[in-house]
């Protein structure tokens, strides 16, 4: 029954010429009419697509008026869902997630199987992530052909030439994560893997990290090699000394990151589902095989008012995202039925933030301050109790997640939940642009650069916050702002008070334990993982980044990843560098 007096969807988007661009580039569609549509006509069919899914437990339900409910909240970019739901939702694809993890089995039709499902959902726009650790070591015997395996490392190159191809059909790269466990006999060979630049372009790496490992690390002792079929040792390495060159190859190239497995699945909230083995591409969504995940971010920009967090309305926007991304498990159309499956057992959703750093300026807060920790702790605590709230009130009258019973919950004295997890926070790249926000919770990595190099009257692109407070503060002068493109950051700039450059801190003047230190504040209240990059000046040591390494498993992270400036080929960003 709809609710015909009412005006829907009068609300203009809030977009910024730079959202427009994004969304014409990649996200507008063609109408049935052959007319492009306008970011307001996407927002209008997201939100209708998405609202469809109450009729599934209501059929009464009024569809528009939940659709305008959620077309408010993507139009005010309060909230945005993750890029595929953006891109397909209401279109013939209707493949919505941006998350997947697919088993690897160790036999040759179970890897091309792996194949075929990863270009599937790579032309959907989905990233995927894999364990190789099933797969046996190289030079081991293969009892058909008489012949020997050529292992994980060179199987791996095949999934990487697929996504090469596919491209995801112009739409979005595709991306994949690469996992092996740390007591596989080829992890050596593995860590090395990415040392020549030009090879697995299209793979993050992690090793997969077990609680036996780090302490034989701490203790400077041997740990066990472990055949990946029966789990019998074969051998033992010297865990100091495979941690060292793990830390030395991260610290050359950024890869491999290292996630801790078994701490991942010591907090598995569904173990009798089976156990966790990988994560998404850029490491915030940990997944049982074959379950995929949907991710939607709050824009914590829009929640901040008169320098005070507004949490009422930060309240009402989670209710919204959580029944939101609820639906989209509903609107979703599975690459494969063994997805379909999976992901409606547990029903995970993923619901995190964008504008963390905004929020902070707005609050005259330093990224590197005990301030800004306790304050991450409160608003990532707040989103996820209310979060389950609204999820346990879901499930009242939508029933639990199928596998509820024997998941966590229960011992935690939940009666109903609607969802296995709640919350992850997702690296925000392109849905922050669309929003116009800080991406995910990372500091700023500039505070102004030079937009276009073909441009001889180069304007400065100055945050706009910076800018503001440089009016304000009467601080304000152009070859200032120059200065400041030329630089990226505020840190010498004696024209600026002292206090103001200390609350605009950029990543690089970031001291890397406190990029850790702020990835454990987000996680200690994330049921899923946290996206970070702990970034590193160029000058940093090996024994620096050992030690962020530490520091993340003490403060109880799922993982790390870190960036060194200028430690890759054909860096993307770099501070100071005309754009
Ligand atoms: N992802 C992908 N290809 C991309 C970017 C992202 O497959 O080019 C997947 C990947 O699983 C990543 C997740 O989408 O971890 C979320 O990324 P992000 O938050 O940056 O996506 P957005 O929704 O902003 O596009």
């Amino acid at each position: 029954a709809s609710n015909s007096n009412k005006q829907l969807f009068q609300a203009e988007p809030e977009l910024l010429a730079n959202s427009v661009t994004v969304l014409k580039k990649r996200y507008l569609r063609k109408k049935e009419s052959g007319q492009i549509e306008s970011p307001k006509d996407l927002f209008i069919r997201v939100a209708k697509n998405i609202a469809e899914a109450e009729l599934k437990f209501d059929s009464n339900a009024d569809v528009d008026s939940v659709a305008d409910i959620f077309y408010n909240q993507m139009a005010s970019l309060k909230f945005l869902p993750n890029s595929p739901t953006l891109m397909n939702a209401g279109n013939s694809l209707q493949q919505l997630s941006a998350c997947f993890v697919l088993p690897v089995e160790d036999s040759l039709e179970g890897i091309f199987e792996a194949v075929k499902h990863t270009a599937l959902i790579h032309k959907s726009g989905g990233g995927t992530g894999f364990s190789f650790s099933r797969l046996r070591p190289k030079d081991d015997t293969v009892k058909t052909t008489k012949g020997v395996s050529s292992g994980p490392v060179s199987f791996m190159s095949v999934f990487d030439a697929a996504t090469e191809t596919i491209k995801q059909g112009g739409m979005r790269r595709g991306a994949n994560m690469g996992i092996l466990r740390v007591d596989h006999p080829d992890i050596m060979e593995f860590i090395y893997a990415k040392q020549d630049k030009t090879k697995l372009t299209n793979f993050n790496l992690s090793v997969g990290i077990t609680e036996e490992f780090m302490k034989s690390v701490k203790n400077g002792t041997e740990y066990d090699i472990l055949t990946p079929r029966d789990r019998k040792k074969t051998g033992s390495k010297n865990a100091k000394e495979v941690f060292n060159e793990m830390v030395r190859l991260a610290w050359e190239g950024g890869d491999p990151g290292i996630i801790f497995l078994d701490r991942i699945n010591n907090t598995n909230p569904t173990p009798a589902e089976g156990e966790m083995e990988s994560t998404n591409p850029c490491g915030e969504q940990p997944l049982l095989p074959y379950e995929s995940c949907n991710l939607g971010s709050i824009n914590l920009v829009k929640f901040v008012k008169n320098g005070k967090i507004d949490w009422d309305d930060l309240r009402n926007t989670c209710n919204i995202a959580v029944r939101f991304l609820d639906n989209v498990i509903e609107m979703n159309n599975y690459p494969i039925k063994q997805i379909d499956e999976m992901t409606k057992k547990n029903r995970k959703i993923g619901l995190g933030i964008m504008g963390w750093a905004d929020m902070l300026v707005m609050l005259n807060i330093p990224y590197n301050s005990d301030k800004a920790t306790l304050l991450a702790e409160e608003v990532m605590k707040f989103i996820r109790d209310e979060g389950r709230k609204m999820s346990v009130e879901l499930a009242e009258k939508r029933g639990s997640f199928p596998s509820f019973d024997k998941s966590i919950y229960p011992a935690l004295g939940f009666k109903a939940m609607r969802n296995a997890t709640i919350t992850t926070i997702a690296p925000t790249g392109t849905i922050s642009i669309i929003a116009g926000a800080s991406s995910g919770i990372e500091p700023y990595f500039a505070l102004a650069y030079y937009r276009n190099v073909m441009d001889n009257n180069k304007l400065p692109e100055v945050n706009p916050y910076f800018l503001e407070k440089a009016h304000e503060s009467k601080f304000y002068s152009e070859s200032l702002m120059n200065k400041l493109a030329d630089a990226g950051n505020a840190h010498d700039l004696t024209e600026v008070p002292e206090d103001i450059r200390k609350v605009f801190v950029t990543s690089h003047e970031i001291e890397p334990v406190w990029h850790v230190k702020m990835q454990a504040a987000f996680q200690k209240y994330t049921d899923n993982a946290v996206s970070k990059t702990v970034n590193f000046q160029n000058t940093a040591t090996i024994e620096d980044v050992e030690k962020a390494y530490m520091l993340a498993y003490d403060l109880g992270c799922k993982g790390i990843t870190i960036y060194r400036d200028g430690s890759r080929l054909g860096q993307v960003l770099n501070i100071g560098s005309v754009k």
